[in-house]
């Protein structure tokens, strides 16, 4: 695995800069398939050990959390707690314990539009994949039936998990890359490099701005970019951005496009496309509340976003043969046009 590790980081170096009174900085940039898509790193260090031992630390870090919140491997932690979270309280680790915590706030914000028990509705619509057959009413209602964030029960004291329903499956997917992002980050500034940029697919959290800037470049992934429309580009620091709304993930039956993203409240797959950009203060805030806001109504999500301070949200919705654009107050103006 170390070796791997190593193998893996692809290395650039680009010409240093002087900041006026600091060290001689220069910029590294690394990356590494995890958690199903690619992770990145960017940063700025006076020295090329520090900045690859950092990184590599980084990486490690998120094949840890991997460890723990996966639902593909059969021995992570998540996986465990599935199995027999439902007999007695399961003890936890910390890190289990405070993404679940943070995923069942997000749920209780939006009324379950976001859910961690959605596990057997994903099972059932990863099937669609190879069967190209959609669930049937009564498959959907069996699945609903142990889909509900109110099952889960949290004893803080005890760093336990209950899950009230017997086959019960959890499903950290649009919450654990941006928690993974945020612990990155948060490793990186450990180790004293204050101007880095983690990108864990769609999540991406920001530190200091690289020297001499105002802020780190994010260009926005969403659907009605193309030809002629270039993405909206923002400039951040000290802050989280996520896009939902992966383009590449969805499945077609009979003609119609249905998203990896569920609506716990009636079993289906969301169909169309649109994307979904949150701003707020973490990575794990900004993956989870994107997913919860794909889901909800365009007008109650930005209702939402507006009652949380620190969050601005930007959607984009399939209107007709067109887009309709949705922000929240507070959104950088750069992408209103
Ligand atoms: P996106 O970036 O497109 O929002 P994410 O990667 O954040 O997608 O999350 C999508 C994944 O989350 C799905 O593949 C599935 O595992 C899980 N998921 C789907 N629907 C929900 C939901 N309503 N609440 C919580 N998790 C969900
Ligand atoms: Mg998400």
């Amino acid at each position: 695995m170390r070796n791997g590790l190593v193998l893996g980081l692809t290395l650039i170096l680009l010409p240093g800069r002087f900041s006026a009174r600091g060290p001689l900085l220069k910029r590294y940039e690394f990356s590494l398939p995890r958690m199903g898509t690619i992770f990145r790193i960017e940063l700025y260090s006076p020295d090329d050990a520090m900045a690859s031992k950092a990184a590599e630390a980084a990486f490690a870090r998120a094949e840890e959390l991997e460890q723990i919140m996966s639902d593909y491997r059969e021995d992570s932690e998540l996986m465990r707690l599935a199995r027999e979270g439902a007999s007695a309280p399961f003890p936890v680790s910390t890190e289990l314990y405070d993404v679940l915590a943070k995923s069942i706030r997000i749920s209780e914000l939006s009324r379950g539009a976001f859910d961690v028990t959605v596990g057997p509705l994903v099972e059932l619509w990863r099937k669609v994949r190879t069967t190209g057959r959609l669930p049937d009413a009564s498959e959907l209602a069996r699945a609903k039936a142990l889909v509900d964030y109110r099952n889960i029960e949290l004893d803080a004291a005890r760093r336990t998990v209950f899950l009230k329903r017997p086959g019960m499956e959890l499903d950290l997917g649009a919450i654990g890359k941006g928690y993974a992002a945020d612990q990155m980050l948060a490793l990186l500034q450990s180790r004293g490099i204050r101007q880095a940029m983690v990108v864990a697919g769609g999540e991406v959290a920001v530190g200091a701005p690289p020297p001499g800037e105002a802020g780190w470049k994010v260009a926005l992934d969403t659907p009605d970019v193309g030809a002629g429309n270039p993405p909206c580009t923002l400039l951040l620091h000290d802050i989280a951005v996520s896009t939902s709304g992966d383009s590449k993930q969805f499945v077609e039956v009979n003609g119609k496009r249905y998203s990896h993203v569920i609506d716990p409240s009636t079993g289906m797959a969301l169909e169309g496309m649109g994307s979904t950009t949150v701003i707020a203060k973490d990575a794990t805030t900004t993956d989870a509340l994107g997913t919860a806001l794909s889901v909800l109504p365009a007008q109650d999500g930005i209702h939402l976003a507006q009652s949380l301070p620190g969050v601005a949200v930007y959607m984009v919705r399939q209107a007709g043969s067109g887009w309709k654009k949705y922000f929240s107050r507070g959104f950088p103006a750069a992408c209103r046009e």
